[in-house]
């Protein structure tokens, strides 16, 4: 397994160049495009890497399906199916995704921004200081992994020219689909895009969610039921608005961020992570993809 890693790795690499960093969120501008790393987590507990797979990025949108675990954990099915909608939108994942003058709860999606900009507040707790390091805390469970923090740099960076994520928020409110302070809720929203994980916790937290909650040693961290919804919303919306394409090529459940990172999903097998900077016109790890594509052919992975 760690020799076929290396391989993909091998044919992947000229893949890098091809790509473009994220630009608009300043500080991601600054990773290195070259950069390229593989995990994969088995049921089993057995982990193989590859590369720059210890690396630490931002998790950017791949904390959107982890944020909708637990508010479906928080809230059960029904609330969460009240306020956000699971049909794919096909428009970009920061597409200011209005159809005439209504906006309502079923044309967004958890998988795209708007969508994960509501879902902060059906996370519980008191404050979104509280919200948010109840994700931290969730997130660090589902990764086994107790050092995962925020990158301040990032954050920052990110809020201060998030303008479009405030337009998305506000928009929401005008249209009564949040409530409360806007800022606050986004403050959260932009500390959940900044934690730092690595292509090897992503591999873990997908392990997890392929095994519907539960863990190597048979502890169980969420109810199968909603690994199940998870799943089948990563499967149509996980990869923007190259889903339809992934399912094609790959095949599995899968999310991607703008930080680089793809987090696979292959039921009742493994966790796969991914990380290569440089994406594509989508916003997906141009590199990243390609290596799942083969990984895929090679393992046999699609459940298709
Ligand atoms: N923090 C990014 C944003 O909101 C996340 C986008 C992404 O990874 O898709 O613009």
């Amino acid at each position: 397994m760690e020799e076929l890693l290396q391989q993909i790795l091998q044919e992947c690499r000229p893949y890098t160049g091809q790509g473009a960093l994220a630009s608009y969120i300043p500080e991601l501008a600054r990773q290195d495009p070259d950069r390229l790393g593989i995990a994969v987590f088995h049921k089993d507990g057995n982990m193989v890497e590859a590369g720059d797979s210890r690396r630490c990025f931002t998790i950017q949108s791949v904390m959107k399906p982890l944020l909708l675990l637990l508010a479906l954990q928080d809230n059960g099915r029904e609330t969460v199916r009240a306020h956000v909608g699971v049909e794919a939108t096909g428009k970009p994942f920061d597409a200011i995704n209005v159809a005439d003058n209504a906006l309502l709860a079923k044309h967004l999606n958890p998988m795209v921004n708007a969508g994960a900009i509501l879902m902060c507040q059906l996370v519980g707790g008191e404050t979104y200081d509280q919200r948010f390091a109840r994700l931290l805390g969730f997130i660090r469970r589902l990764a086994a992994n107790e050092k995962i923090d925020l990158d301040e740099e990032v954050y920052h960076s990110e809020k201060a020219t998030g303008s479009k994520n405030r337009a998305l928020a506000y928009l929401l409110k005008a249209h009564g689909l949040i409530r409360g302070d806007v800022e606050e809720l986004l403050d959260c929203y932009f500390r959940a895009c900044s934690i730092r994980v690595s292509a090897a916790d992503l591999a873990r937290i997908g392990c997890v969610l392929a095994c519907h909650g539960q863990q190597p040693d048979g502890q169980r961290l969420f109810p199968a039921a909603y690994g199940r919804f998870v799943n089948a919303n990563l499967m149509t919306c996980g990869m923007y608005d190259g889903s339809g394409d992934f399912a094609i090529r790959v095949g599995v459940p899968a999310k991607s961020g703008v930080g680089g990172g793809i987090m696979a999903v292959v039921p009742g097998r493994m966790g796969v992570g991914l990380f290569s900077p440089a994406l594509d016109e989508k916003g997906n790890s141009l590199a990243g993809i390609r290596a799942l594509e083969l990984l895929s052919a090679r393992l046999d992975l699609s459940v298709f």
